[in-house]
């Protein structure tokens, strides 16, 4: 018997080393037109029949937060239908591609005839049975403001339910450089950077033309402090004191920056508050609201989505909260509500996800709610000239960078609001400019950028050049040389003392930090690209939404970009971030207590 045995493990062993052996597996690095050259590696192993039994995505340098989920999902589709022609995630084409192409490409330098694997297929998802639930408060949309008004409802005794269209949490807000504006009034570092939370509510006031309502703004500004300390009790980690910055576009240094890149720390914070209170809290993807329910006082009291299958989903609640984000991926509602730049067509590039449609707006339409400013649409001057995206950026904060244009020359004030730089931007050739700055903020290039990347790693994709004299900068840029040495030579006159300190220069610049003459110097191309749509629906201060008769719609709330008149018609940066903290905690904590 224990010689059968014996004989039995030895042909198992021998049958595993031969299916072993019997596998093949095939790398490949390939492009994306986020990440740039070499932006993916996969590993795809097929069996001795051909099939496909593993597949890897090894590296990945698309942008944290959106790339997550295809280098999970994709892989996963692969093996399941053994094929490598396998629909691309929603929200996430570039990468998806890149994946597809590279599993491709592995398969095919291996010699691999890949005719069969092709063979498109699909999951075959069966249309699940109508559902109905019941919930104290349901959310529309997991973004920032979304995340946050379900946390706080829950905190303040609610049971929630968050519906999300897409296939993952985090909207815009976790594609943001995640900067937060936030004054501890009257605290010795407030006193330091001679900053009050009424200096903060004074510039957003000033900076958005005093479009903004003053209430909302002192909630806003107010608030601030407190948001990040709650994120702080809910486990996110944040830099201290001497990270604080002035983001671009954001006016004081009051800026301060979570530990993870973009804002991927809010989620990682957000999802975990999630998990762990699972008997209270439920988080639905791929279910898109259709429909607001009113009852027939006009109250909201629920909600119709369309779920994963193509079911129908209502959700009865006893209040409802619209935290949708904007419109920025929407060309036909940014072009007819536009009043700032003439044209917003499709050749203008966004920073936004996929998801940014205005569905709020349409829900929000169906009830008469009010509209205030739907006309103030931001753009930044900081896109990839790819994708449009933030991510890529290799600028820090103001004081450290400059940017010039095609022929190497300044043109505007860097430091001044986001509507006068893009401005100044379209002005240029191309409406393409170069960030220009030194390695006082890269002193070795493996130092990260408010997006995760390192400056190498761009350069080594392409989407940035490095240099050790300005000649050769110049030359790698396309500009010419002599231009963009006097530029520098002017401006780090200024770093220095200038004419007279403290004095604003010929483009009315006043903020400067060291001067750029420390090599290897970096630059970087970016593009105007629509990013934020500060109009939106009428809130008051409890988030309670208006209707066009000035009448309150009773257990309806709103946070976030879909809300309007807090920004007016610029908003400042590091301003969207605090808004999605303060407000959603707002509209949550109203939503629960309004039972
Ligand atoms: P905010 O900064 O205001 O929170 P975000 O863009 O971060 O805005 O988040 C808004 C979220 O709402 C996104 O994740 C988006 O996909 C989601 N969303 C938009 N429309 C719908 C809808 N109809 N149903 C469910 N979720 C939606």
């Amino acid at each position: 018997m224990k010689k059968i045995l014996s004989v039995i493990l030895a042909l198992a062993l021998m049958m595993t080393a031969v299916l072993a052996v019997a596998d093949t597996s095939y790398t490949a690095t390939g492009d994306s037109q986020i990440g740039g050259v070499g932006a993916v590696t996969v590993t795809v192993t097929l069996a001795d029949d051909g099939s496909i039994k593993a597949v890897t995505v090894d590296e990945c340098k698309d942008t944290a937060g959106i790339c997550e989920l295809p280098c999970a999902q994709i892989p996963a589709q692969m093996v399941e239908l053994n094929s490598i022609n396998v629909d691309t995630v929603a929200g996430a084409t570039m990468t998806s591609n890149a994946i597809l192409a590279t599993v491709k490409a592995a398969l095919e330098n291996g010699g691999v005839d890949t005719t069969a694997l092709m063979e498109k297929k699909e999951v075959v998802v069966e249309k699940a049975a109508d559902e109905e639930l019941t919930t104290d408060v349901v959310v529309i949309g997991a973004g920032g403001a979304g995340l946050a008004a379900a946390i706080s409802a829950q905190q303040n005794g609610a049971n929630v339910i968050v519906v999300e269209k897409m296939p993952k949490v985090g909207g815009n807000t976790i594609l943001a450089g995640g900067a937060v504006n936030a004054v501890e009034d009257r605290s010795e570092f407030a006193i330091k950077q001679n900053d009050s939370v009424f200096w903060h509510y004074t510039q957003t006031l000033k900076g958005g033309d005093y479009q903004g309502d003053p209430e909302l703004v002192m909630t806003l500004v107010s608030n601030a402090w407190d948001a990040i300390q709650w994120t702080k009790e809910l486990g996110m980690e944040w830099y201290g004191e001497d990270r604080v910055f002035t983001v671009s576009g954001g006016l004081w240094p009051r800026a301060w920056k979570p530990v993870m890149p973009a804002g991927t720390g809010f989620f990682d914070t957000y999802t975990k508050y999630l998990d762990a209170h699972q008997d209270t809290m439920s988080l639905m993807l791929n279910t898109k609201a259709e429909k607001i329910l009113v009852d027939e006082g006009g109250a909201a009291c629920g909600i119709v989505c369309t779920g994963e299958t193509g079911n129908t989903i209502t959700i009865n609640a006893k209040s409802v909260v619209v935290a949708t984000g904007g419109f920025s991926k929407n060309v036909s509602l940014r072009m007819a509500y536009d009043a700032i730049w003439g044209t917003l067509d499709e050749t203008v590039l966004s920073t936004n996800h996929e998801g940014a449609t205005g569905d709020g707006v349409k829900m929000l339409q169906a009830l008469q709610a009010d509209f205030v400013q739907m006309g103030n649409i931001q753009l930044l001057p900081l896109g990839d000239p790819v994708t449009g995206s933030l991510s890529g950026n290799i600028e820090h904060g103001v004081d450290s960078r400059i940017f010039v244009n095609k022929s190497g020359l300044r043109y505007g004030d860097e430091g001044g609001r986001r509507d006068d730089m893009t401005r100044d931007l379209f002005a240029q050739e191309d409406a393409t400019m170069w960030i220009v700055m030194d390695s006082d903020t890269y002193p070795t290039g493996d130092e990260l950028n408010n997006f995760g990347e390192t400056a190498n790693q761009l350069v080594e994709a392409g989407r940035a050049v490095k240099a050790d004299t300005l000649d050769e900068l110049a030359a790698l840029m396309g500009v010419d040389a002599e231009n963009l040495k006097a530029t520098i030579a002017e401006y780090n006159r200024h770093c220095t003392g200038g004419d007279l300190e403290g004095q604003a220069d010929e483009f009315g610049r006043t903020l400067f930090g060291a001067p750029i003459d420390n090599g290897p110097f970096y630059a970087g191309a970016r593009v105007p690209t629509v990013h934020h749509t500060m109009g939106g629906v009428r809130i008051d201060t409890k988030c309670r939404v208006y209707n066009e008769n000035g009448e309150i719609i009773e257990n309806l709330y709103a946070a976030g970009e879909v809300t309007g008149g807090i920004h007016g018609t610029n908003r400042l940066g590091g301003n969207a971030l605090t808004d999605t903290v303060v407000f959603g905690r707002i509209a949550g904590e109203s939503a629960a207590l309004s039972r």
